[in-house]
């Protein structure tokens, strides 16, 4: 992993530059960003971050288009001029000092859910819950200004994927190769959900099923905004409903998630026994895990 120290070599690092280049090749072959769409950022000093340049096609760049921002977004380096949406990047980073990278695109199945303003239902796919979690959706602003990059800000605790409503998707992470998985993750699972429901049906996962997952994310390490707020349901009821300030989105295209207890509550209620991910035997958690761990090995050769 290039990222691995805390500053890299800066403005300069060539290799940062490249993964860039290279990330951006990823969102633009794999249709996430038409013409000039998207934009990517490193964070590569307390005040210094690099950022794809405007008005170029993400799958085409070379090193020496990579700009260099500061932290309120004026350019330090670089021949092109930076991206008009690097604000919604740096709010992300101001906020979050563990992000040291960010993915911005419009991927088609992702944006699709943004601009039927549907929830991302949740409890269906094993590898979304433990990776992933809930996607919130930040409100719409016109792009480009403060009032757009901080419409992400009341949903950054808990959370490395937000959709844009009638917009796109925003993903973030320690490294860039973990804020584009995070994308890459969520318009997947998007597009099986579409297809899924062309065939008729989405079936959630039962409760014994869905807790199994929650335990497991935790044996695992994951944090999830399910394990710290209270009166939150399993699957349906946001955790992330204190930053709505409108209205909370309703699921409309898709079947509301069945009503399970909260992490929270269930933790309180029942005896440890009971709530020990063994509990229930069809779900193997050892063959979960390797199975989860091959899925991410896999996806790290690609
Ligand atoms: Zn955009």
């Amino acid at each position: 992993m290039t990222t691995a120290n805390k500053w890299n070599s800066g403005i300069n690092d060539r290799k940062l530059k490249e993964l860039i280049c290279e990330i951006g090749r990823r969102v633009y072959n794999k249709g996430f960003a038409a013409a000039n769409d998207g934009n990517i950022s490193i964070r590569v000093g307390e005040n210094e971050v690099l950022c794809s340049p405007t008005m170029i096609c993400k799958g085409f760049m070379t090193p020496d288009d990579i700009c260099a921002v500061d932290l309120e977004g004026g350019q330090i380096a670089g021949k092109r001029k930076r991206t008009s949406e690097i604000l919604l990047h740096l709010a992300i980073m101001k906020h979050r000092p563990d992000v040291k990278a960010v993915v911005h695109c419009h991927p088609p199945h992702a944006t699709a859910f943004a601009v039927a303003r549907e929830p991302i239902p949740q409890c269906i796919l094993p590898e979304i819950e433990v990776f992933m979690g809930e996607v919130p959706i930040a409100p719409y602003e016109t792009p480009g200004g403060h009032a757009f990059a901080n419409t992400v800000v009341p949903f950054l605790k808990g959370t490395n994927t937000i959709i844009l409503t009638n917009h796109g998707t925003v993903s973030f992470g320690a490294n860039l190769e973990e804020a584009y998985w995070k994308t890459e993750i969520l318009d997947a699972y998007c597009r099986i959900l579409l297809l899924s429901k062309q065939l008729g049906r989405v079936e959630y996962l039962n409760e014994r099923e869905s807790v199994e997952l929650l335990d497991l994310k935790k044996k695992l390490g994951f944090d999830d905004p399910r394990f710290h707020v209270e009166n939150c349901d399993l699957c349906g009821n946001s955790a992330f409903r204190e930053g709505y300030k409108d209205a909370q989105p309703q699921p409309a295209a898709f079947e509301p998630a069945p009503y399970y207890p909260g992490y929270l509550e269930r933790q309180k209620s029942t005896p440890a026994p009971a709530a020990a991910p063994s509990a229930g035997p069809p779900i193997d958690t050892e063959m979960l895990v390797k199975m989860i761990t091959e899925q991410v090995m896999a996806a790290l050769k690609k």
